[in-house]
């Protein structure tokens, strides 16, 4: 018996598998997807088994022999196994990297990750209750007697429960009592769980009824901010779970749709298992297994969610469909979506994807018939959306009002009034976004990357957002030495220092990045802010996406235009969804919102369709864009990063790529080499090759073709990107 093992070595994008011989002994404990340690030159590896010769192949070498088998059952399992080989061929990954990203860190083929399992200890009677009653009555120490009371009352206690540990151990000794080891997981989940919940509305039946009466085997949902799209998942999850089958929701970043996922917990229970990445390696683990035992029915989580080992899949359900965290940015540079239709297939089970603001290329999907569209039009309270005002920054910073117009500052000063919240968005982090000298206009940049560095007041540091460079602030510019250096642009620290000096004794909180670190973190600040402790909440782009607070009535952003400004043919569908999310804040409950925009271009048709929460109107207008620039929908974008060290070197062999390209592409449109929006990170220059293509086919033989030709080159690294989400 010989068996194909694909290990993690860096030799570029080609799949390492190499055939080993199993010895005697260990010849019953292969299977397919388990993993096995294996010699490689002077080294160990793991790696996976993704083949089993019956036969002996002829080499003219002598085969080594594996030395250990690592997993009595497979870690990847038939499917996981397959869809592993459609992702490397779909996103031109190695192989061996798909395998490890389904993977949490305790399962992939890695060295010393070695994560144990949680033992809990238990203690319970060793005797009958007739004998330990007896030497109760004949026995004096209180302390001894009520521990086998408790005991006796309880059956069975957690070891580390038992107030006095010398006197338990006294009583294990004399065999009353006994302990008992039982695998434990780390997550608890809540073992009641509420079944009834709102009555869905007529709006809310008719989708759950169209989406299990119709034939198509994607539905995209298209509902309005505060339209009750989660009550809508419930329901269709309720109805999968009768039919027998199981259920995935992948949601954009667990930490910030906390409410979501506790609504889910307390509909279903113990049902659900949950998996995202702040969770410790220990507790990924434990919900992996919990899945894999079938224990659980309904996996919600980010992204890797969807590659669950759940078996008899009924529905995947994709909440904020047209996140970009959706996508991976390293290898494999995959799309949650594509897996979950891929999967989806497999199982023959439907996707839903919902979004008040769903991607252009969805939406497009769905018109043309592709996806089945539902629509959810009205808010589930019965009132209007959000009014939205905008005001023009311009005439406000003539009138002596810089970061805060009168108009916003009279609203908020209304709501701190009247005990109602407010949320305000600025999405820039930091208190100033440069520092420039006015004399000769030396402006601060990270060495190590083409990019200004940000003002951070609390720790009096600039920082570089890309590597995390800090450096402490300068008061003589070192270039002239003159004095007096000018901060331009604002962050959310300035923000919060002028709110707090403008309504003094306000309760502010702010959450962005650098308040967010520490685990825990997001929760406490949006149940804190949930439960009144304070009237503001401030923060970047995490305070946009799914939060559902009762009392807020007015959402302000600061600079709601500033991200139209980026270089990437999305940023206007980004300002769209950002900007209408978070006025979806508004007004959720029994009190209807406002929102008010400030901005430089006021006439920028994104603003006039947030104002106007027209999503249609923003999508025709965006079509026609995109149609004359050609870009998605219109076709698919593979783009070719080139990173090196050596700029000469890889502007070089970048333009030999785009060349490549050119000749071997005649029908598909090649753009560049142009270098990457940001150019330098981390001293490593970025070059950008693009093809427009609309048939993959024509286009992955010849990038195969570059990825091979550069595989052993150190000196540069290249990135092929499928349908990449950022410029
Ligand atoms: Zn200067
Ligand atoms: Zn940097």
């Amino acid at each position: 018996m010989t068996i194909d093992v694909l290990v993690e070595v860096n030799v570029g994008s080609q799949n390492q598998i190499f055939t080993y011989a199993v010895n005697h002994q260990l010849r019953d404990k292969i299977k397919k997807g388990i993993r096995v340690t294996v010699p490689f030159g002077s080294r160990k590896l793991e790696g996976f088994v993704i083949n089993i010769n019956d036969n002996n192949i002829d080499v003219d070498y002598e085969l080594k022999e594996i030395i250990n088998v690592v997993d009595e059952n497979p870690v990847l399992n038939t499917e996981l196994l397959e869809l592993g080989q459609y992702m490397s061929e779909l996103y031109l990954s190695p192989l061996i990297h798909c395998y490890q990203t389904m993977l949490p860190v305790a399962l992939k083929a890695k060295k010393k990750t070695k994560i144990n399992i949680k033992i809990e200890k238990y203690i319970s009677l060793n005797k009958d209750k007739e004998e330990i009653n007896e030497y109760i009555s004949n026995n004096k120490s209180m302390l001894q007697n009520n521990i086998l009371l408790q005991i006796i009352q309880l059956e069975r206690v957690r070891k580390k429960d038992v107030d006095n540990q010398n006197v338990l151990r006294t009583l294990l000794n004399k065999g009353l009592l006994k302990e008992e080891e039982e695998e434990v997981y780390r997550l608890q989940s809540n073992d009641i769980s509420n079944k009834d919940y709102h009555k869905l509305t007529d709006d809310q039946a008719k989708v759950v009824n169209s989406f299990f009466s119709g034939s198509k085997g994607v539905y995209l949902l298209h509902g309005v901010t505060g339209s009750g799209k989660t009550e809508v998942y419930m329901n269709i999850i309720d109805r999968v779970l009768h039919e027998g089958k199981n259920a995935i929701v992948l949601v954009p970043e667990i930490a910030l749709t906390a409410q979501l996922v506790t609504r889910f917990q307390n509909h279903f229970g113990n049902e659900v298992a949950i998996l995202h990445s702040r969770l410790s390696d220990g507790e990924k683990y434990d919900e992996w297994r919990k899945i894999e035992r079938e224990e659980v029915s309904i996996v919600i989580g980010a992204r890797s969610a969807v590659f669950a080992p759940l078996s008899n899949i009924g529905v995947i359900i994709i909440d904020e469909e047209h996140e970009t965290t959706y996508k991976q940015e390293n290898s494999p540079r995959y799309h949650a979506l594509d897996i979950a239709i891929y999967r989806a297939k497999k199982h023959d089970a439907k996707v839903m994807l919902g979004s008040a603001t769903p991607s252009l290329e969805s939406y497009a999907r769905a018109k043309k018939g592709y996806y089945g569209l539902l629509e959810l039009k009205n808010r589930i309270n019965g009132k209007d959306l959000p009014e939205v005002f905008v005001v023009d920054m311009q005439s406000s910073i003539q009138k002596g009002y810089r970061l805060l117009s009168l108009e916003l500052i009279n609203k908020i000063k209304e709501r701190l009034e009247r005990k109602e919240q407010v949320m305000i968005l600025l999405n820039r982090r930091g208190y100033s976004n440069f520092l420039t000298c006015p004399n000769c206009g030396y402006t601060y940049k990270c060495p190590h990357c083409d990019i200004t560095m940000t003002y951070h007041k609390t720790s009096d540091t600039l920082r570089c957002h890309y590597c995390g460079y800090a450096d402490k602030r300068r008061i003589e510019c070192p270039e002239c030495h003159a004095k007096g250096l000018k901060d331009f642009g604002i962050g959310t620290e300035r923000i919060e220092e002028e709110i707090k000096s403008l309504f003094t004794g306000v309760r502010i909180i702010r959450m962005d990045l650098d308040t967010t670190t520490k685990k825990g973190a997001h929760n406490k600040i949006i149940k804190d802010f949930e439960n009144h402790k304070y009237d503001i909440l401030l923060g970047t782009q995490m305070i946009a996406k799914g939060l559902d607070f009762d009392r807020v009535t007015l959402v302000g952003v600061i600079n709601a235009d500033m991200s139209l400004n980026i270089p990437d043919f999305r940023s206007s569908e980004r300002t769209f969804q950002l900007l209408s999310q978070v006025a979806g804040r508004s007004g959720r409950k029994d009190t209807e919102g406002e929102v008010l925009l400030q901005t430089f271009d006021n006439d920028h048709y994104v603003i006039e369709k947030v104002k106007n929460h027209d999503y249609i109107g923003f999508y025709n207008k965006e079509m026609q864009v995109r149609r004359k620039l050609f870009y998605p929908p219109y076709c698919f974008i593979a783009m070719i990063r080139i990173l090196s060290k050596d700029y000469e070197y890889g502007f070089d062999i970048s333009k030999k790529i785009g060349a490549y390209l050119r000749k071997q592409l005649p029908n598909n449109i090649v753009l560049g080499p142009t270098m990457a929006n940001v150019f330098k990170v981390n001293n490593i220059y970025r070059f950008v090759c693009l093809i427009k293509y609309r048939d993959k086919e024509e286009i992955y033989q010849s990038l195969n073709e570059i990825n091979k030709h550069y595989d052993n080159n150190h000196k540069l690294k290249l990135e092929v990107d499928i349908n990449p989400m950022r410029m």
